[in-house]
């Protein structure tokens, strides 16, 4: 049977209904005043093909801000400045098994730089790398490539880069030490009011969705063939979301869902599912990206009922990259 965009559309309304249930079970942030004002019931999703075909379901008129999601983009946009060798002699590529912002593995002894640049150590790093000399400088190139992918300039939200700038004291720590050890190539103020402006970006779930289908789609915009993002770094950055994505889950999600993606704290997820095969049936098998959004969190900071919902859907369509 052809499954038509209407029983697409009728099976993920279905499951945004039944894990919506699931989010009673989660906590939303509170370590930053602003993020702890989100309604935990929202439960949205938006799905972009390749081949343009786009189902979304549930709260997805929420904007949100893209916290740790801002992590991939401003590591491609280090790698598209400086080269991926010049940042990966600064930044390893190896996953942590700890918080986001754990200062403990920060202190092992042979470590020369951070594990990876989606926690936070290796995330203020990256920044550091970034061209200009104030936070907006150095996030005008960021702010152009989303604006190429979704031809419109995301807002900053001012109010969460004041709270998030308040709530500071554990990235501060992780900046002394980072300055210590020689990682910071700008100074630790800049580097990390420009870090608190790029998790203060502001974007839709349909936003989220697009972003990942470019990344699905190796960089390329698949209508005008416009490449956005080189080949290498999207792979790259891809490679990262798989295994350093979903903070000290990212191993389970690898194991239990199978594509790459990376969450914030505001209880956004991306997700990429790279083309799979031509299949009439399913038409995202030949590549989507999906955005989530469910601020109720679980013990390790992933959307509780985003990642239960991506779960089924990715095994139901077998998406995953396995
Ligand atoms: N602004 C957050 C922080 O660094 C981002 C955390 C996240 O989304 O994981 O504290």
């Amino acid at each position: 049977t052809k499954l038509t965009k209407e029983w697409l559309q009728n099976y993920v309304d279905d499951w945004v209904t039944f894990y919506r249930k699931h989010t009673k079970e989660g906590e939303v942030a509170s370590y930053i005043p602003l993020l702890a004002q989100a309604d935990k019931r929202h439960l949205g999703i938006s799905i972009t093909g390749i081949n343009g075909m786009t189902i979304e379901s549930g709260n997805v008129q929420i904007p949100f801000t893209i916290q740790s999601i801002s992590k991939v983009f401003t590591f491609i946009i280090a790698c598209m400045e400086r080269g991926i060798s010049y940042v990966l002699d600064r930044v390893d590529v190896e996953p942590t098994g700890a918080a986001f912002n754990s200062i403990m593995h920060l202190e092992m002894k042979q470590l020369k730089k951070p594990f990876n640049p989606f926690v936070n150590a290796g995330a203020i790093t990256v920044t550091s790398l970034l061209n200009g000399k104030t936070s907006d400088e150095k996030l005008v190139p960021l702010f152009q490539l989303l604006e190429n992918i979704l031809g419109y300039r995301p807002r900053l939200n001012m109010d969460v880069f004041a709270s998030e700038k308040e709530s500071s004291m554990r990235n501060r720590a992780i900046g002394y030490y980072l300055v210590e050890i020689g990682s910071l190539e700008s100074d630790l103020e800049l580097t990390l009011e420009t870090y608190f402006k790029q998790c203060s970006i502001e974007i839709s779930l349909k936003d989220l969705a697009r972003i990942g289908m470019i990344l699905a789609n190796d960089g390329e915009d698949p209508k005008t063939e416009k490449k956005i993002i080189p080949r290498q770094v999207a792979r790259l950055a891809k490679a990262l979301m798989l295994t350093c994505g979903m903070y000290n889950a990212s191993g389970k999600f690898a194991a239990y869902v199978g594509i790459p993606a990376k969450s914030g704290v505001s209880g956004s997820i991306i997700a990429v599912s790279p083309p799979r095969a031509r299949n009439e049936e399913l038409p995202f098998l030949e590549g989507c990206g999906i955005g989530v959004y469910g601020p109720a969190l679980d013990e390790q900071g992933n959307s509780i009922a985003g990642i239960r919902l991506l779960r089924h859907i990715a095994k139901q369509w077998d998406l995953s990259i396995f």
